[in-house]
């Protein structure tokens, strides 16, 4: 397989995209009806001639993931025996799912990825490393490998490892492009630290940032993004991804939002209602995957909070943009009736240097006040900065309860990642 950028229509017009993105939807309802039981029973007063315009498309009912997990096999979109590779979504809310994929599937990932490192300016020349965990079905770390490699850059999957082996394979290989969940790239600046990371002698050049948001609502890097980009002296790129869509959206070098790739995914911003917003408010990512064989969907509620950006960017891409994810829908936080982000909350304490660790818990029965509690890791002595900092950086004040390492694991339960926001609440989806 050959890396060929210019099947992409990023650099279309917004019209030209529009057109294609119209006729691809076309085609693409026109496939779901002929292979998936799910869209033929769905969509049976629905029409491939039905979708003259974008508006059009809200004709089309969404997908849910609760759709998805109560009867997977009517979405499949081939034969069982077309089926090369099975991944698992995180299962971030609710049991994860299965998500088949056939060979041309993986192809289409591996291009989605390697436009998105290549319009990040990383070339066959570069040499980086992946240091997401390879195993347990997971979509992300496949993706980025198969992305780097189609691009011809020397790839090495490190994984995630002891930190004080990763100063090892720095040290051996000399990698200028990093692919990493932030929080983790934290832990392992610090722990390079204490080995005398020096990073104005450092190879990297690069942070791909996954899972977990590096700027903030006004699209500014946020504390975790800060220290990351300093302390390695290196760009901190943010990446999004979800396992059923099997598409990256990921920052160019103008870093001022994640592409989508238009050819392979349309892309929708929605309110409650299901209504489209305007560019620049937040609501629901939904998602079409065009293209897809082995599950292919239409309007899929992702069930992540961000917005849409969908101005000609400064590298000249008509793509839209997608800006950091604000918050899980299922996550989102009620204060005395108002909405919070819980990204308002983890941004304010990510750029706290003595906040070791921590989870913000969320609790209560009543859906229009949560009760929230900051569990951290820190000096008994630096509560009043924890609850200064939210005051001035998040306009929020919650109780802070200092805990230790094992407590935290405790709260968080057995989830794979170090997830910042712990939901106990009765009413949570
Ligand atoms: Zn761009």
């Amino acid at each position: 397989m050959y890396f060929r950028p210019e099947l992409s229509w990023e650099f279309l017009s917004a019209d030209e995209i529009e057109a294609k993105s119209v006729r691809a939807l076309r085609n693409h309802i026109r496939h779901v009806k002929e292979v998936s039981p799910h869209y033929q029973e769905t969509f049976f007063d629905v029409f491939p001639e039905d979708i003259k315009t974008p508006a059009d498309v809200a004709r089309l009912p969404f997908t849910n993931k609760k759709d998805v997990a109560a009867d997977t096999p009517r979405f499949l979109g081939v034969a069982p025996q077309e089926i090369v590779e099975t991944l698992l979504t995180g299962g971030a809310t609710g049991s994860p799912l299965a998500i088949p994929l056939t060979a041309s599937d993986i192809e289409r990932l591996a291009f989605s990825q390697a436009l998105s490192f290549q319009a990040a300016g990383v070339q066959s020349a570069d040499k980086a490393q992946i240091l997401v965990s390879q195993d347990r079905l997971a979509f992300a770390p496949m993706a980025y490998y198969r992305g780097m490699a189609l691009l011809g850059a020397n790839v090495a999957r490190v994984g995630q490892l002891p930190l004080e082996q990763h100063k090892r394979f720095l040290d051996l290989l000399q990698p200028s492009v990093l692919v990493g969940a932030p929080s983790f790239l934290k832990m392992l600046l610090a722990d390079l630290k204490k080995r005398g990371f020096d990073s104005s002698r450092s190879s990297v050049k690069k942070l791909f940032c996954c899972g977990e948001s590096v700027r903030t609502q006004e699209m500014r890097l946020n504390g975790l993004g800060d220290i990351l980009e300093k302390g390695f002296n290196a760009a901190v790129y943010s990446t999004y991804t979800a396992t059923e869509l099997c598409v990256a959206y990921c920052e160019c070098s103008a870093r001022s939002g994640g592409h989508a790739h238009p050819e392979l995914v349309y892309t929708e911003i929605v309110d409650d209602t299901g209504n489209p917003v305007a560019d620049g408010m937040p609501g629901e990512l939904v998602a079409t995957t065009l293209g897809c064989e082995g599950m292919p969907l239409v309007r899929y509620r992702t069930g992540d909070i961000t917005f849409k950006m969908s101005a000609t960017c400064a590298c000249g891409r008509n793509s839209c943009r997608i800006g950091p994810i604000l918050a899980r829908k299922s996550q989102l936080i009620k204060v005395r009736g108002a909405t919070l982000y819980p990204l308002s909350i983890t941004s304010a304490l990510d750029e706290l240097q003595f906040l070791d660790d921590y989870v913000v818990v969320l609790e209560g029965t009543d859906p229009l006040s949560d009760t929230v509690t900051i569990h951290a890791v820190t000096a008994p002595t630096n509560i009043v900065g924890i609850t200064n900092q939210l005051r001035t950086s998040a306009k929020v004040q919650f109780p802070v309860l200092v805990t230790n390492g094992r407590t935290l694991d405790a709260l968080r339960g057995n989830t794979l990642l170090k997830t910042k926001i712990v939901d106990k609440r009765s009413h949570a989806q």
